[in-house]
């Protein structure tokens, strides 16, 4: 789950990581009056959408005056802001974070995360920080180094001094790099994050040392334990249609292309999104139903398909395992009759009572095409999309 750096920053003040002082706005009178309360006479406007890049976007300004404030406040609110990861759409600003300014010396680099290949968590440290790190991945990837916890002693000075060397910071600002690295890492595992970005961590001309961007990312799997980071979920930043499968317990993910795919489990649908790829055809979603592909999931998943203008068409692949093929049947035409379907439907069916499934949708009365195997529904689905 992601949430905006207004609200990470909350949670790493927690922890003692250094911030500036900033307050949320979601009006420009409240974009104003934050920028009153705040020390100082120079101020950033940032727009807080679930997506970074917002610099390069004219998502962040600096303001010089409360009249700056303003006029930055105005044109952000509602403004669709596109940057280089909010793909061409853009996200609507809804909120901003009135920060106090700094004036930056350095720009560093500095995120924690969930490494599978090593299985811990590991920080990523460059001095090479700032607005441009993804060229510096790519065109000197030396310049950024990897420190790995071991998870038996955990965090420790070792790779605090490791980071701060890394960085070329060295004396007094060296000990509260450590210090800010080491806060960084208890809000990481206290609070069951997978990512924890900070660019850029700054060096100030007046020599402290400050978190001054914070992405971060909290492990799904984990939320349960979490309640008061449950209620930072920002609906207005999830695609709708992703949202309404998760109350229902469907895994889904909307993709580009026109067949809308409905399969239980993950890995059939990644079969079934490379079959209808083979076919000369592309799957507008991935949807798994799960093990318990009851009617009514079967039904919320028809429907979310259908809602997408470029499903073209609907291929249902299921494997009757522990649910049964004649169930699963009863599902999908149940289903189909109540959303009243407008595009062609192939269904694959295989497993438990296949005979008896495949009789129920031949005898539905219902216009769907039954396919024998994998290749075969991809063939009929591909040509039956092809010139809608
Ligand atoms: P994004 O990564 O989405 O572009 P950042 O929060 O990193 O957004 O801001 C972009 C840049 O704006 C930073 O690299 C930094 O140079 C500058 N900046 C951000 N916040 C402040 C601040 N409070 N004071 C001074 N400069 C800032
Ligand atoms: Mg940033």
């Amino acid at each position: 789950m992601n949430i905006h750096e207004y609200q990470a920053k909350a949670v790493l003040r927690d922890f003692g990581v250094p911030l500036l002082r900033g307050q949320p706005a979601t009006s420009v009178d409240e974009a104003v009056s934050a920028a009153r309360e705040l020390p100082g006479s120079k101020w950033v406007v940032k727009a807080q959408i679930h997506a970074g890049g917002r610099g390069k976007g004219g998502g962040v300004k600096l303001a010089n005056s409360l009249d700056e404030v303003k006029r930055e406040a105005d044109r952000m609110l509602g403004m669709t802001l596109v940057t280089p990861q909010t793909g061409p759409h853009g996200r609507v600003v809804r909120r901003l974070y009135i920060e106090e300014a700094c004036d930056i010396a350095q720009e560093f680099y500095l995120s924690a995360l969930v490494d599978r290949e090593t299985a811990s968590v590991s920080f990523i440290a460059s001095r090479a920080g700032g607005m441009d790190i993804e060229e510096v991945a790519k065109k000197s990837p030396e310049a950024i180094k990897t420190f790995r916890i071991d998870p038996a002693p955990g965090f420790t000075a070792h790779t605090a001094r490791g980071i701060a060397i890394a960085l070329e910071v060295k004396g007094d600002a060296a000990n509260r790099v450590s210090q800010a690295v080491e806060a960084l890492y208890s809000a990481f595992i206290a609070r069951d994050m997978s990512l924890l970005e900070v660019n850029p961590f700054v060096l100030t001309r007046d020599g402290r040392l400050i978190c001054l961007d914070a992405k971060v990312v909290f492990d799904d799997n984990a939320l349960f334990r979490h309640a008061d980071m449950q209620a930072l979920r920002d609906p207005d930043e999830e695609d709708p249609s992703e949202r309404e499968a998760a109350t229902y317990d469907l895994s889904f993910i909307k993709l580009d292309g026109s067949i809308g795919c409905m399969v239980n489990g993950a890995g059939l649908a990644m079969a079934t999104m490379d079959i209808i790829k083979l076919y000369g055809g592309l799957p507008a979603n991935f949807l798994d139903v799960g093990g318990g592909a009851s009617k009514e999931k079967v039904t919320a998943a028809l429907k979310i398909i259908l809602s997408d203008a470029a499903v073209k068409g609907i291929l249902v692949n299921i494997f009757g395992g522990i649910m049964r093929c004649d169930i699963i049947a009863n599902g999908i035409v149940a289903a189909a009759k109540e959303v009243s379907l407008s595009v062609p439907l192939v269904v694959r069916l295989e497993g438990t009572n296949v005979e008896m499934g495949r009789a129920i949708l031949a005898g539905s009365g219902l216009p769907i095409i039954s396919a024998s195997d994998l290749a075969d529904a991809a063939a009929k689905i591909v040509a039956q999309v092809k010139d809608r």
